[in-house]
């Protein structure tokens, strides 16, 4: 279709990493409150995501791994007004291509779940099982199908931090929801479900950075922005903390970025990067997420508007009192 034809294709999944993204991304789309993330041995060969999402009707389920079957958006036109992480309808589909894939699912008008078992693109199995509300994908044996593409994998130790990363971005953009990630059986991160920015904040960052961070928030009518900005004594070698979430999609833009450091640095004469947590609520119609199928570069078309009032708000926290 015609949708589909404007969308440009991109490579999706690189590593295990991106299979984790891509879930949890859905898990959030499906209004989960709570999603637990569990690795088995390496993260190629063992992959589990359970949600307590709005789950997958029988023929949803079918549909959700033939490519562009998106339920998120029905016209070209709908990208713009996209609040869901998702929209092109690839992840589940390139997923199912490069691995063993199993989906559990069962939506709220339904008294069952279904299960069904994908091998390298090829359904195995399809039954009825009880299950609770919601969706639960197992990935394994990435990319076994490709002996050249799982040669390329990276040692198992930087997937899992990747992973590790990953969950963390993701994590801090949606307060109200749970996330926890365990390796091996042992839980090594877990997200708090508040719905209070400083609560969540807390839970993911720790001690030691939120209590140098600052918090400060402006609301108009065309935004609303809540940032938490590090002290000068917060500063990292890299960008890595500086997180930036549009409409609760983590993004980088590198004109917003160097916007803040500016303000920094005029203060503080330091060449390194600060640490700030930035949450703009903006319409969508003002951002083009449709850059680069991973979605992480992101536009927004008054750019030039909202720079100014964020290194105001930015110069006015450096006076202001700490969360
Ligand atoms: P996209 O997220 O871009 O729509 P995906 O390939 O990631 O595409 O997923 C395809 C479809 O499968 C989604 O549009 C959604 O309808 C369904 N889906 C995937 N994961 C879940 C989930 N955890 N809960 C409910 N529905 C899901
Ligand atoms: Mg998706």
């Amino acid at each position: 279709s015609d949708t589909i034809s404007k969308i440009a294709a991109g490579e999706i999944i690189e590593e295990p990493a991106s299979v984790v993204k891509e879930l949890l991304e859905n898990s959030i789309d499906a209004q989960s409150s709570q999603i637990q993330i569990e690795i088995l041995n390496s993260p190629a060969s063992y992959i589990r995501i359970t949600d307590n999402g709005i789950g997958m009707s029988q023929e949803e389920i079918e549909l959700s791994v033939l490519r562009h079957a998106t339920s998120k958006i029905q016209s070209i036109e709908d990208l713009n007004n996209s609040k869901t992480l998702g929209f092109r309808g690839e992840a589940l589909p390139s997923i199912n291509q490069v691995s063993e894939l199993e989906i559990i699912s069962r939506s709220c008008d339904q008294d069952y779940a279904i299960r069904l078992v994908y091998q390298f693109g090829k359904k195995v199995l399809r039954e009825k099982i009880g299950a609770p509300i919601g969706t639960t994908i197992k990935v394994k044996n990435i990319f076994e199908n490709l002996p050249v593409r799982k040669k390329f994998l990276k040692a198992s130790k930087i997937q899992w931090a990747n992973i590790v990363e990953v969950v963390e971005k993701i994590s801090l953009g949606v307060p109200g929801v749970s996330i926890s990630l365990s390796k091996d059986h042992r839980q090594v991160f877990k997200s708090s479900n508040s719905q209070n920015h400083e609560n969540h904040l807390y839970s993911i960052l720790g001690k030691q950075i939120v209590q140098h961070l600052q918090a400060i928030s402006f609301k108009s009518s065309s935004y609303k922005i809540q940032g938490f900005f590090g002290d000068n004594q917060l500063y990292r070698s890299s960008r890595i903390h500086e997180y930036i979430y549009i409409n609760g999609r983590y993004v980088r833009n590198l004109q917003i970025s160097k916007a803040i450091e500016g303000v920094y640095r005029s203060k503080i004469p330091l060449q390194k990067f600060p640490i700030f947590v930035l949450y703009i609520e903006i319409d969508p119609q003002l951002v083009d997420v449709n850059i680069h199928p991973k979605k992480h570069e992101v536009k927004l078309s008054n750019e030039n508007k909202l720079i100014p009032i964020l290194q105001e708000l930015l110069s006015q926290s450096f006076s202001g009192s700490k969360i």
